[in-house]
């Protein structure tokens, strides 16, 4: 089976062939994708409008280009999958009207692909994951821990009450003169950086239900960054070094809580899994590994490609969804909000 994804929910324009084989072993055939980074970069940020024009002009292109890299043709695919929601409304429309129209023409099922679905499904197309497994999704506009228990059906462990993490380093890269997206340059800085130097907090650690509150943690940031302004290039090394292991400090803390609770809801999981674009960050990385590693418990990231948002995921988490028969209907709607999962009960592991 081979499907088409499409995935324009953000600043990324991106079309991908993915095949599963008789023996149900994927591959991904085609990954195109085209960042608008530098188109938004100058406003420090995504602008939607801006992101909505961008991925018209280019997306035709793209899924052209992804099925000749394949060497298939639309005749040839199983489906088309597309990212519905959640995201910028405007490029949610430009993809999903492009995928009912391919569906339409071509006489192929449409799968109408959750975009936090699609981050939650990759590590089963890198790594053939089975279910149930810990999740920590984790990108600019998301931050939750849920307890994946198979196509469709997650629980909400936890999640941010403010800032998404990917946001918390994108703001910090701001407040410190650095580029956007903030994360690779805040990683890039803490380096060379004494994550000692500055003592910056760790909120809700210790805290009993696995969530996390970023926004106090950047302003303690940006209190320190004004007390020894103007900043030297070692200054803000320090602060970044500073900023990224608080950041690890919380992760790690939350993600073991989540853990505890986990067995309530899903009973043992085979993996911890890190999806999204923070899941990039080598020290989170690093320091969720070894958490996996204490909990007897293999560690699963997929490659940096497919960490941000991609094709590849969308079309994996249509064949998924092909495969279970949840093929959707043409009016399938965009939805700008479309919650993964269903909340959990309090967790009260001790
Ligand atoms: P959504 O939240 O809907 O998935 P998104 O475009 O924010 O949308 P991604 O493209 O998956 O999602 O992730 C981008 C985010 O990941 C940005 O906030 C970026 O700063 C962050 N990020 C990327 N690389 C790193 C890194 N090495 N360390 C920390 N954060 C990173
Ligand atoms: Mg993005
Ligand atoms: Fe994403």
């Amino acid at each position: 089976k081979t499907v088409l994804g499409i995935e324009t929910t953000c600043d990324e324009t991106a079309a991908a062939i993915v095949s599963v084989d008789s023996d149900g072993l994927p591959s991904i055939r085609a990954n195109e994708v085209l960042s608008q980074i530098a188109e938004h970069a100058v406003y420090g940020g995504v602008v939607p409008e801006i992101a909505a024009r961008a991925h018209v002009e280019v997306l035709d292109r793209l899924i052209a280009r992804a099925l000749e890299r394949a060497g298939t043709r639309l005749a040839d695919l199983d489906g088309i999958a597309v990212a519905a929601g959640p995201g910028l409304i405007g490029g949610v429309l430009v993809g999903l009207v492009t995928a009912k129209t391919l569906a339409l023409v071509a006489q192929k099922p449409l799968l109408a692909v959750n975009h936090l679905e699609a981050h939650a499904l990759t590590a089963r197309l890198t790594d053939g994951l089975d279910f149930p497994y810990l999740l920590l999704l984790a990108s600019g506009g998301h931050t939750q821990l849920v307890a994946v228990r198979g196509v469709g059906d997650y629980v909400r462990l936890g999640g941010t009450i403010d800032d998404a993490i990917g946001e918390a380093f994108d703001k910090a890269a701001k407040l410190l003169g650095l580029g956007y997206p903030g994360g690779p340059e805040v990683e890039r800085m803490a380096e060379g950086g004494d994550p000692e130097r500055f003592a910056l907090p760790r909120p809700m650690l210790g805290r009993r239900q696995p969530d996390f509150s970023l926004s106090g943690l950047k302003t303690a940031l940006r209190i320190e960054a004004e007390r020894i302004a103007p900043l030297a290039e070692r200054d803000v090394a320090d602060l970044c070094a500073g900023f990224q292991a608080a950041v690890v400090d919380v992760v790690i803390d939350r993600a073991r809580i989540a853990l505890r609770g986990f067995a309530d809801t899903a009973g043992r999981p085979t993996a911890l899994v890190a999806a999204g674009g923070v899941a990039a960050n080598g020290a989170i990385r690093r320091a969720l590994a070894a958490l996996a590693g204490e909990a007897g418990l293999a560690f699963v990231a997929p490659p940096l490609n497919l960490c941000g948002d991609n094709g590849a995921m969308i079309a994996w988490a249509g064949l998924e969804r092909l495969r279970l028969g949840l093929v959707d209907d043409i009016t399938a709607p965009a939805r700008p909000r479309w919650p993964l999962a269903v909340e959990s009960a309090p967790v009260t592991a001790a």
